[in-house]
């Protein structure tokens, strides 16, 4: 303690005793009104409140000076090996999450480097805060083998963070490393013509429920009316009489018609629950396929308000719940039309999140969670993501676009699917570099997410 808070405690104490000698004295004075005791006793009050109000910013001149002592780098006792030392407590939520990747770490890196957790909300561990100078918590220090401080971090810390921070320190632990599966050229090539190819999803346009839309640069075909309805979500121009210039398929003949005031039979598959849906040129055709194959007659209002009912969380697309992500923000349901875009919800939010994306081949659920735009669980933790990409006509790699993307339980699961999809490009990248991707974009870019002419292919 300063010479200064010595002479303040002296002066507060002798203050005291002084003011308590006069106090007796006046308090016994006869005649003193219990006003007058009480103006008295506020003086008192408001005298030793002045004392203490000197003393308390003498201590807290003391404190900051502790603390910025601390901000030049700790040192720490090691084993002769580098170290990982968090600072917590056990109710902090973050401090909870860090725990699981804490013990984690500890096993998988036995010998390479320590890990130690102090919970700083331990009695007897009060000093121990202020000998490391933290300000929050969790605090992670990374210190070298020598015990010598390298870099702190304050917050939540995922593992794949810790590991390319390690790295970054000049440590290379090998964290779990990917296979490389990578595509740069499709495996087959693509025999079809343009308008055999829906422009939306690059699925095969089937001549009983093709949807075609006129536009300046020429027709635009797709697969069906779900991918229609996906491409109206995303369109930024304005769409005022859009829908003229659309026509559908006759479910019955194959011939084009235009797509308002046709008759519509809407059903949905027994096991998925997936919507189907049938355009008719004639009300009795209609009548007819519904008396055989079920499903009921809806108009072209009414399938579209359906249609455009369930959004992507992240970039707006009307999208099927049975083919997509689902996603929950603090409570709240929403979905990302692919696995990338699920992961964007927390860039678009900034919320965290829970995603339960299905394996792209056999539908097992991956579950993935974030904290604070970080990662914080992946289960299975083997589940990767694929990076649809593609070439543009300069020669530079995009995204695919959402139909192209997906998670995968394990590095294998995405070999397969390579195999049953030849037209695919892109590359394995870990979960962990979805999210991040995703967290770098400006709120612009993000707005501007999956609307058409971004991702969609040509
Ligand atoms: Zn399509
Ligand atoms: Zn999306």
């Amino acid at each position: 303690m300063s010479q200064f808070a010595w002479l303040t405690l002296f002066a507060l104490t002798f203050g005291l005793w002084q003011v308590v000698k006069w106090t007796r004295a006046t308090w016994n004075t006869e005649g003193t009104t219990n006003m007058r005791k009480l103006a008295k006793l506020g003086l008192i009050v408001a005298i030793v409140g002045a004392f203490g109000a000197i003393a308390g910013t003498q201590l807290m001149g003391q404190a900051a000076t502790a603390e910025q002592a601390a901000t030049s780098p700790a040192t720490t006792r090691t084993d002769g090996i580098p170290k990982l030392l968090d600072l917590g407590s056990k109710p902090c939520i973050p401090c909870k999450m860090m725990a699981p990747i804490l013990e984690e770490l500890k096993k998988d890196y036995v010998d390479t480097f320590d890990v130690e957790f102090i919970d700083v909300g331990l009695r007897e561990n009060a000093k121990v805060g202020q000998q490391y100078g933290i300000k929050l918590i969790p605090t992670q220090i990374f210190f070298d083998k020598d015990g010598k401080e390298l870099w702190r971090h304050e917050g939540f810390l995922g593992k794949a963070d810790i590991l390319a921070k390690w790295k970054q320190l000049g440590y290379d632990f090998g964290g779990a490393k990917l296979p490389k599966i990578e595509r740069w050229e499709p495996a087959k090539k693509d025999e079809r013509t343009k308008e055999q190819v829906c422009y939306m999803c690059d699925g095969d346009v089937n001549a009983k429920t093709a949807v075609v839309v006129k536009t300046d640069k020429g027709d635009v075909r797709l697969c069906g009316l779900h991918c229609y309805f996906i491409m109206y979500s995303c369109l930024t121009e304005d769409k005022t009489g859009f829908e003229k210039r659309v026509s559908v398929a006759d479910y019955a003949t194959g011939k084009m018609i235009p797509a308002r005031g046709t008759t519509y039979l809407c059903g949905r598959e027994e096991k998925t629950g997936r919507p189907w849906i049938k355009a008719f040129s004639s009300r009795d055709m209609a009548t007819k396929e519904m008396q055989t194959n079920g499903g009921s007659i809806v108009s072209w209002a009414a399938l579209r308000e359906d249609e455009l009912s369930h959004r992507c969380g992240f970039c707006d697309r009307a999208c099927y719940p049975q083919d997509v992500a689902k996603v929950l923000i603090d409570g709240v349901h929403s979905y990302g039309c692919c696995a990338h875009c699920a992961m964007g919800v927390a860039a678009r939010t900034g919320k965290d999140i829970e995603v339960r994306q299905p394996d792209g081949l056999t539908g097992e659920m991956i579950v993935v969670k974030t904290l604070g735009g970080k990662i914080t669980s992946v289960e299975p933790s083997t589940a990767v993501a694929w990076y649809g990409k593609k070439k543009t006509a300069d020669g530079k790699w995009v995204s695919a676009g959402c139909f192209h993307q997906g998670f995968f339980v394990t590095p294998d699961n995405l070999r397969k699917w390579l195999v049953k999809r030849p037209f695919e490009t892109g590359t394995i990248i870990p979960i962990q570099k979805s999210l991040a991707d995703k967290m770098k974009l400006s709120p612009k870019q993000i707005d501007k997410a999956c609307k058409i002419g971004e991702c969609a292919p040509k």
